[in-house]
Formats: C-alpha cells, sequence, structure tokens
C-alpha cells in the first residue's frame, strides 16, 4: 500500500473511546478479547462480535484473546470448544498467543473471593432460591438484608472453605457481594458471586465444587489479561456496575489502566434466531440436521452453505456497531455473499429441472467439444470445455409450447433461443406423457451461430442454459428457504410453531462434467441458477444452494 492511502473505517462510539485512550496515554495499545461459553456452535452474532473484537484490535495493532468464558460445566462441552477455535481462524481471525479459559484462573478467582471477605465485602449466604429472590425487591421497592449479611469476616473466611471443600449441598449456599439491597440498579442488590456445582468439568475434572459467576468472573479475567476495552452486548449494562466495582475493590486490580466494559447492541436476524439455547433446541429436536446444517445462521452451517469468510466480515462490517437493538434485514447477508460470489465464483452449468432436448439436424454419433469463459468478466480465470450434442438436457422451466406474453424470452414452438455458450436453437415439436408433462423437445439447431449472431440479422434474445446428456452427471441440488416464517420468530418461546415446513427442498437434476471433482464448500455459479456449492457431509454430488443470483424476497 502506498504511504497516502488510508482505510477509511466508518467510526464508532467503540473506536472513539480508543482513540480516546490512546491519545491521553491511558494505554499504549489495545487488548480486546472475545469471550464464547462453550456451551454451543458460534452463530452470525458472535461473528459479529468476533468481526469487532478481533477487527478493533487488527486496525489498532493491537491483540485480541480467545478466553472462553468455561465457568458453567452443566453445560460445557469440548466438542464446542474445537468448533469454536476452527469457526474464528476461518473467518481469517487469530488469537494473540495460546487460547485463555476462565477455568484457568480458579484459584485466583478464589483469592479474590478471599479479599473481598476479607475486606467484609462478600458472606455466605443460606437463604433459599425463593427467598433469595423475595428478598431481592423489585424495580419499586428497595431489597431486605440476608440474615446472614452480618455474619462475621472470620465466620464467612470458615464457610467460604467448607464451600469449597465441598462440605454444603448444592444450592444451600452462595457467596454474595456485600454492595447495597437497595441499589436503583437490581444486580448490585448483593450479586451472587460463586455457586455450589458438584460437577465434573471439561478443564479442571473434580477439582472444584464451587464455580463462579459471569459477573465475578468476567471483570476479573479480564484484568488478569490486561484487556484494555472489554467489548460486551447491552444486555450486561447495568451489570457494568458490578464489573467496576469488584475491580475498584480488589487492590491488584483498582488501577488507572484497568479494563472498562462498553456495550454495543446485539445482531438481531430476520427469520433466524441467535440464540443458543433455541439453536441447541432445533438440533436436539431434529428440526435440522445438526449445528451445520446448511439452513442454521451457525457459522458452519453458514460455512456449509457456501458463504464465504469475507462475505461474513463484509456483512459485520455493513451492519455496523450502535447502541440500538434492531431486527437487521437477512437481505444485507445475502448481498454481502452475492458481491463477494460474483466477483470470484466459477462459472457452470447445471440443469436443477431437467428435460430431454433432442436437435434433430445434429449429427447423431458427434459429441463436440467447446469453450466456455471460467469468469465472464475475468478473462485470467481462463475457460473450461463443456460438450455439445444431439441430446441435451435443459431446465423444464425453460420451455413452454405457447410463450404467455411477448416478454417471453425462453424456448417456445417456433421460437429461438440461444444455448448459452453454443449455438442458436428453434422448438419444433415435444412429446408429453399421459398427464401432460412434458418429456421431450425437439429442435434444430442453426450450425452458424457458434459464438456469433445469426448471419442474416435475426435477433434472438434469450439465453438459456444446458448440460449435454453423455457427459452429464446426476446431482442432488438441495435449495433452501428461511428457516422460520416469521421474521421476528423471537417473539416465541417455542419456535415450532414458526418452523417453515418447506424450508428444504430437494431437486436432482445435472451438472457438467467438470464438477465431478469439485470440492467441498468451494463456490460456483451455476449459470442462470444462482451459486452453489458442493455439501461437505455427503457422498455422492450434492450441491447446497448458497443464494440466488438477485434479491427475490421482495418481489
Ligand atoms: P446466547 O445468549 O445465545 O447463549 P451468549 O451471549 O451467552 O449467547 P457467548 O458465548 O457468551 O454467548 O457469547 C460470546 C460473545 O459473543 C459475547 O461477548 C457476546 O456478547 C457476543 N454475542 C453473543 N451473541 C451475540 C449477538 N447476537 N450479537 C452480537 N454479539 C453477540
Ligand atoms: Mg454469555
Amino acid at each position: 500500500m502506498s504511504d497516502n492511502v488510508q482505510i477509511i473505517k466508518p467510526t464508532n462510539f467503540i473506536r472513539n473511546q480508543i482513540n480516546t485512550d490512546l491519545d491521553s496515554g491511558l494505554h499504549n495499545s489495545i487488548l480486546t478479547r472475545f469471550p464464547p461459553e462453550p456451551n454451543g456452535f458460534l452463530h452470525i452474532g458472535h461473528a459479529k462480535s468476533i468481526c469487532l473484537n478481533f477487527g478493533t484490535a487488527k486496525d489498532y495493532d493491537g491483540r485480541c484473546n480467545l478466553r472462553f468464558d468455561d465457568t458453567n460445566p452443566a453445560k460445557e462441552d469440548i466438542e464446542y470448544v474445537h468448533s469454536i477455535k476452527q469457526d474464528i481462524q476461518w473467518l481469517g481471525f487469530d488469537w494473540s498467543g495460546e487460547v485463555k479459559y476462565s477455568s484457568s484462573y480458579f484459584d485466583k478467582f478464589y483469592q479474590c473471593a478471599e479479599e473481598l471477605i476479607s475486606k467484609g465485602l462478600a458472606y455466605v449466604c443460606f437463604l433459599s432460591a425463593v427467598e433469595t429472590h423475595e428478598y431481592r425487591g423489585t424495580l419499586k421497592q428497595p431489597g431486605q438484608n440476608s440474615p446472614n449479611r452480618d455474619t462475621s469476616i472470620e465466620q464467612n473466611k470458615i464457610l467460604f472453605k467448607k464451600m469449597k471443600e465441598g462440605k454444603f449441598k448444592e444450592g444451600e449456599c452462595v457467596l454474595r457481594a456485600k454492595i447495597d439491597m437497595s441499589s436503583s440498579f437490581m444486580c448490585m442488590r448483593d450479586p451472587t458471586l460463586y455457586r455450589i456445582r458438584f460437577e465434573t468439568h471439561h478443564q479442571t475434572n473434580n477439582d472444584w465444587c464451587i464455580y463462579p459467576m459471569y459477573d465475578f468472573a468476567h471483570c476479573i479475567g479480564d484484568a488478569i489479561e490486561g484487556v484494555t476495552h472489554s467489548l460486551c452486548t447491552l444486555e450486561f449494562q447495568d451489570n457494568r456496575r458490578i464489573y467496576d466495582w469488584l475491580l475498584e475493590h480488589l487492590d491488584e486490580f483498582n488501577k488507572t489502566d484497568r479494563p472498562h466494559q462498553y456495550e454495543f447492541s446485539r445482531l438481531n436476524l430476520e427469520y433466524a434466531t441467535t440464540s443458543k439455547r433455541k439453536l441447541k433446541i432445533l438440533v436436539d429436536s431434529n428440526h435440522v440436521s445438526g449445528w451445520n446444517d446448511p439452513r442454521m445462521p451457525t457459522i458452519s452451517g453458514l460455512r456449509r452453505r457456501g458463504y464465504t469468510p469475507a462475505s461474513i466480515r463484509d456483512f459485520s462490517e455493513r451492519v455496523g456497531v450502535s447502541k440500538v437493538n434492531s431486527l437487521t434485514d437477512v437481505s444485507i447477508l445475502e448481498s454481502s455473499v452475492r458481491n463477494d460470489l460474483n466477483a470470484m465464483a466459477p462459472r457452470s452449468m447445471a440443469v436443477v429441472n431437467p428435460i430431454k432436448l433432442v436437435i434433430e439436424n445434429y449429427p447423431n454419433d458427434k459429441i463436440e467439444p467447446l469453450k466456455a469463459p471460467v469468469h465472464p468478466q475475468n478473462e485470467a480465470m481462463g475457460n473450461r470445455e463443456i460438450f455439445f450434442s444431439r441430446e441435451i438436457y435443459i431446465d423444464k422451466e425453460d420451455f413452454t409450447e405457447v410463450p404467455p406474453n411477448n416478454k417471453y424470452k425462453r424456448l417456445a414452438i417456433n421460437k429461438e433461443v440461444r444455448l448459452r455458450n453454443a449455438y442458436v436453437i428453434k422448438a419444433t415439436h415435444f412429446d408429453s406423457d399421459n398427464d401432460g408433462n412434458i418429456k421431450t423437445v425437439y429442435c434444430t439447431y442453426d450450425p452458424d451461430t457458434l459464438g456469433k449472431n445469426p448471419s442474416d440479422g435475426r435477433k434472438v434474445k434469450g439465453v438459456i442454459h444446458f448440460v449435454e446428456s453423455s457427459k452429464a452427471i446426476s446431482a442432488e441440488f438441495r435449495i433452501y428457504d428461511r428457516l422460520f416464517l416469521e421474521s421476528n420468530p423471537a417473539k416465541f418461546d417455542d419456535l415450532s410453531s414458526s418452523i417453515n415446513p418447506n424450508s428444504l427442498e430437494i431437486k436432482n437434476g445435472f451438472v457438467e462434467p467438470s464438477l465431478a471433482s469439485a470440492k467441498a464448500e468451494k463456490a460456483y455459479q451455476f449459470e442462470r441458477e444462482g451459486y452453489f456449492c458442493r455439501d461437505s457431509e455427503s457422498e455422492g454430488l450434492v450441491f447446497n444452494k448458497t443464494v440466488g443470483l438477485r434479491d427475490t424476497w421482495n418481489q
């Protein structure tokens, strides 16, 4: 890049904050983190957070950590740890240093809890869950102090140690911060810091039976790592008070350059859900074939569907960062992938709903090799070999006996069209079965029209695609529609009522022979049909439709 070229990225409140902190000398460089809970596969909302955290760090020559927020062993699984790492790298990002785990700070968290107890700022509380709820008060009414709030420091130290040693039952007691039971922020009414769980943890096995809450672990994890800007979604806005309170009351972390939390709005995508809990229900109840079903808004589903890393990064950039919750139009995502694939996907021909077409004036035994460009706008991508003969397949949709109007540009009796990359043909008659379904169309071709217009000046407007029949390879096409019927399925707790029963349509047709060796997840443009990629989980030639050539939702 020459010196006078600058990358101009739209600014946002996070960049403004970073600029302020770098200008004032508060920080010399920035460190962000992406903190997934390993309890599901990542989705498009996480992709936004990944692009924001890793992307911002990259733009500022800073660093971004990957930290598994693994403090809730009941729902976590190592399978998710693997898929999350793979998805981040696939998106084109890399974390700074080793992968981090909140669980590797369990000793430190324990010491921090002891420090708070020693300062009279935390206590072991024996209220039941129902009582805790009652004592909490409401938005209009202050809460009441727990009867254990004034237990002595010495006694609390003993009780907390007993919690750690497994001397209490699950749910019998918790450690709480002693903040303010009448705070107007409900989350500040003595929040829970630790709870008892007799669970085996995927990193620490059975070493611990007490596990820290997110609010306690997160800020301390950030501070241990030296995170400068801790970016999270808006639902944690109130919890920022706990974040600040904890770091300000822990001697080691109460410094001017300690981490600060900034909140941005979650991405909600139309006709999709970005709740891991709900995505898991879709998987567990077999509404989809798995986390990476091409209809899923997961990163692995989008990848299998043919989305590219660049398209998802572009989408994240386009939706931007704000503090306003909204529902993002799915056509923005689709146009990002369409733009990327239009520029780079090799062209090919596939017939999704085949009917036979016989060219009666073409020699019987001849198979003619023809050259077709791999990309019509990019000569450097070269040519591919296609074939032509007396029998070819065309799409059912491209033939009708009588044109419905004079705008009709496809094949009809006595009407000419061009076969893409080949000759001009004219339909003469057709066969149909007893139910009236067209079986075979008969044509003549004009031998003088390969790569040129008819010499007598006849205008042939329409172009249709085809595949030569003896060399054609059978293929399955999976055509996807929206997974939900509702643009905002989040309105329903039970998603099953909103599921689109026709979100997958399977077609059997033919592709060009060059596609026999198509690599999984590599995108092609099937001319006139849309963008497709070979399915990574199927044995034979199965193609997933990524997106159509044009936005058709709003037509
Ligand atoms: P869920 O509510 O689906 O379980 P989560 O927020 O608990 O999601 P995490 O694994 O904790 O999921 O998320 C890791 C990071 O990704 C967090 O910083 C979170 O704020 C961010 N994130 C999660 N969902 C979205 C979303 N829809 N839009 C933007 N960021 C998101
Ligand atoms: Mg979370």
